[in-house]
């Protein structure tokens, strides 16, 4: 039996929504150990390098010479081709679908639309150029490192970026496509063709949202307008009848009720497929197979504010997670007086003192400078510093850096990511207005 042509815009669409998802989204840390994290390593890395192997023995690296330069053109540089490939997407989903159903709106819809409509435009430019808060410039720099702390759990005081020749503040990331620091990194998002950070975070979440929004209104418009009509003719059509139950089969059985619910759903499809043609249907049902990523999307953004960590920050975390359950991982608790506020009283009650630690206890070390670790503007301040050890044996002569801040003697084993606080969460409300800011 050949395919029909439900079957054929089907398995093209769901296969196109697909691939999208493992492509773009299987290298989030979230997917790292799912099937969709799987999937999209053995297509994207073990198949390439595999093809790349076959052409070397075959015809000396030729055919994947081209092929690789136009790959680290698409995976490594600047382009907004895929940005061009999105709103192409809507720009033709809007101009195919919105004409065909728009005489069977009523009046709300026809108001709705039009504002609907430029929101991904609007989001995806701001997304993209909103560049001033987010890219760590010489200029602005000093005013970066004081927006958050140094929690010695993710960020340790001191890092050069040996591109930009810069400290790198808290929370920020170099990024080699932008090649740039940014600001409290989230990651590199090739739908925008940006980095998203400090200053761009607000128009990517609205994007998602609007997006998300947009493709299930569309794909209900086109529910509703097909839908009256679809239903006479399904009930109309013989079709229906058509579906008969094997001779020997239970027709009570679990198999049998689920067969006929998954044929008389393609029967309606396929009458909604016939009455609203490609224009309504087929735009309506990319739509719809497509939203869950967006949706997935803006589920995992929520996801990261309700937990107060950056996509950056959640491998991290992971990383942390993993050596923890190996036993390897120690937390020390940070002596009081080492910490932002406390530590800058001391240092003024100490004035005129040539080297106040030294005198009272003779084997203190250094704090970190205040150009190297300024005083922030953020509400809280990490307790605790975490260590991991090649051993899983209690830290011994540990740097000075560290030993600077908490005892020897404070640090224990910890064996899971409930024993430590993350400095940059708020709670929920205050992260999202973090986000907006
Ligand atoms: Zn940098
Ligand atoms: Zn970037």
């Amino acid at each position: 039996m050949g395919m029909t042509t439900l079957e054929i815009v089907i398995f093209v669409v769901g296969s196109i929504s697909f691939w999208t998802f493992v492509a773009f989204f299987g290298r989030l840390p979230a997917f790292k150990n799912t099937i969709i994290g799987r999937i999209q390593r053995l297509v994207f890395v073990h198949l390439p390098s595999f093809l790349h192997k076959l052409d070397v023995r075959l015809t000396n690296g030729r055919i994947s010479n081209g092929g690789s330069r136009f790959g680290h053109y698409l995976m490594h540089e600047k382009h907004p081709l895929v940005v061009i490939f999105f709103l192409g997407l809507v720009t033709g989903s809007v101009a195919l679908f919105v004409p065909v159903v728009w005489h069977h709106l009523p009046l709300k819809h026809k108001l709705l639309i039009p504002v609907l409509v430029p929101t991904p435009y609007i989001f995806t430019f701001l997304s993209a150029t909103r560049n001033s808060e987010s890219y760590i410039t010489p200029e602005n720099h000093a005013a970066q490192m004081r927006l958050y702390p140094y929690d010695r759990v993710l960020y340790y005081p001191g890092n050069t970026c040996s591109t930009c020749e810069f400290l790198k503040p808290a929370r920020s990331k170099h990024c080699s496509i932008c090649k740039t620091c940014v600001a409290r990194m989230d990651h590199h998002c090739i739908w925008v063709n940006n980095c998203l950070g400090k200053g761009n975070y607000r128009w990517f979440l609205l994007l998602l949202f609007f997006t998300t929004v947009a493709l299930a209104y569309g794909a209900y418009l086109a529910y509703m307008v097909i839908s009256p009509l679809a239903s006479l003719q399904y009930l109309r059509n013989e079709k229906w009848y058509r579906y008969r139950i094997k001779p020997g089969v239970d027709p009570n059985s679990w198999g049998t009720y689920l067969s006929m619910k998954l044929y008389y759903f393609m029967t309606f499809l396929s009458i909604y497929l016939e009455i609203g043609g490609l224009r309504a249907s087929g735009v309506g049902l990319l739509a719809l197979l497509t939203w869950p990523l967006p949706l997935g999307l803006l589920a995992y953004h929520i996801y990261l504010i309700w937990a107060g960590m950056t996509t950056n920050e959640s491998s991290k975390w992971a990383d942390w997670r993993d050596d923890m359950a190996e036993g390897v991982v120690y937390l020390g608790h940070r002596m009081e007086d080492t910490m932002g506020v406390n530590r800058q009283q001391a240092a003024s009650s100490h004035h005129g003192n040539s080297s106040p630690s030294s005198k009272s206890n003779p084997t203190a070390v250094e704090l970190p400078s205040e150009e190297e670790e300024p005083t922030t503007t953020w509400p809280l301040e990490s307790r605790h510093i975490l260590i991991r050890t090649t051993n899983g044996l209690p830290p011994r002569n540990l740097p000075s850096r560290i030993r600077s801040v908490a005892k020897e003697d404070s640090f224990e084993k910890v064996w899971n990511l409930g024993a430590v606080e993350n400095t940059f969460d708020l709670g929920f409300w205050d992260n999202l207005v973090e986000s907006f800011k």
